[in-house]
């Protein structure tokens, strides 16, 4: 632990593993964090069976790493520990399988807490219910655990029927390799709202949006696609590698002067803060969560016009094309 920070924030010291050892884990899914969270387990001396659907295909990739797969209703009987790593709009299908299966004084745990957050999945009082998140895609789980590194990790405590919830979460996240990073105590709600906040108003949707605006300005204004793209998309990541290393100082400080007062003095006129408050309200209200449950339960209409229209935009010709002249920057 440390003072340092205003949230807490444990490390290997803090964990002990030996609150996760003895238990059967079952990781349901084994996608982008199942599989990582499965393999550092295993390698961690902890039980793990792997439930996945009889037509998966993922049986067999999970099968050759050595481990022991199940059907998630099967996985779900024997383990201690029950961890929903499925896709969010799968897992209340999923919880319908396997709810009968939890045991008093079982985990079930999550990666994201959507679908406790906005109640689409309500576990009996009589078990734990906890979130071990790491901020990282698994394949990075995976990798930093093999070189006895970690991706930092949140982990909350939404039911505590065992009074051990917290302890055994911070030895799941040992397990996994997150307590090598560190990892901060949230909840369940301050995850998901500042989850969808970010993806929606600044990672996801908002960088995007912001690229195409910038490209579609100048390409309207008569400037060639090819330039527009170099300006407003190839750039970008040279600006955020910087930001990530150094902060918003060691960028300032990377560009030109020029660069620095134009942005400074103008970046601000392209931020909608009010409509950043309006998605955040969106978020905090449910409002955003209603309207994806209901998109997915009309098979997802919006989203595939969403979708194929970012597909047909301009950008991602141009972008094809000229992401053939970085091919070298791929084989270093
Ligand atoms: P994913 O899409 O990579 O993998 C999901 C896996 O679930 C699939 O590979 C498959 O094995 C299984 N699956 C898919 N459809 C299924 C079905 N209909 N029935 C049963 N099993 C099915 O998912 P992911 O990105 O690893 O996400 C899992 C959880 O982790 C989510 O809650 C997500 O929010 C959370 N999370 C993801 C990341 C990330 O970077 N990917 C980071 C932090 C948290
Ligand atoms: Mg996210």
């Amino acid at each position: 632990m440390t003072d340092e920070f205003t949230t807490e924030i444990y490390y290997d010291e803090d964990a002990d593993v030996s609150n996760i050892e003895d238990k059967t884990v079952a990781i349901l899914g084994y996608g982008s964090q199942g599989h990582a969270h499965a393999l550092n387990l295993a390698d961690s001396g902890v039980d793990v069976v792997v439930g996945l659907r009889k037509s998966s295909d993922s049986r067999e990739a999970a099968e050759a790493e050595g481990l022991r797969v199940a059907t998630p209703t099967q996985a779900a009987r024997e383990a201690d520990v029950v961890n929903m790593l499925v896709p969010d709009t799968v897992q209340p299908y999923v919880w319908e399988d396997i709810r009968e299966e939890l045991e008093a004084g079982d985990t079930l745990q999550f990666a994201h807490g959507f679908n406790i957050h906005y109640g689409q999945i309500e576990p009996p009082e009589d078990v734990d219910v906890t979130m071990v998140a790491p901020k990282s895609p698994g394949h990075l789980v995976r990798r930093t655990y093999e070189r006895d590194e970690g991706t930092p990790g949140l982990l909350a405590v939404y039911q505590n029927a065992s009074d051990q919830a917290f302890e055994e979460g911070l030895a799941y996240a040992q397990a996994i390799g997150c307590t090598r990073a560190g990892v901060i105590e949230t909840t369940f709600q301050e995850e998901v709202e500042t989850d969808l906040f970010g993806e929606q108003a600044v990672l996801c949707g908002g960088v995007t949006e912001m690229v195409k605006a910038g490209f579609e300005t100048l390409v309207d204004a008569g400037y060639s696609p090819e330039m527009a793209y170099f300006e407003c998309l190839n750039e970008l990541k040279l600006i955020v590698d910087l930001m990530y290393e150094g902060g918003h100082m060691e960028m300032w400080n990377s560009v030109s002067d020029t660069a620095e007062y134009g942005g400074l003095t103008r970046g601000e006129e392209v931020i909608d803060r009010e409509g950043m408050e309006e998605i955040l309200e969106g978020v905090q209200n449910g409002e955003f969560a209603r309207e994806w449950i209901s998109e997915n339960q009309a098979n997802r209409p919006a989203y595939k016009q969403y979708r194929q229209a970012e597909q047909d935009h301009q950008i991602e010709e141009v972008g094809e094309r000229l992401r053939e002249l970085f091919e070298w920057g791929d084989q270093e």
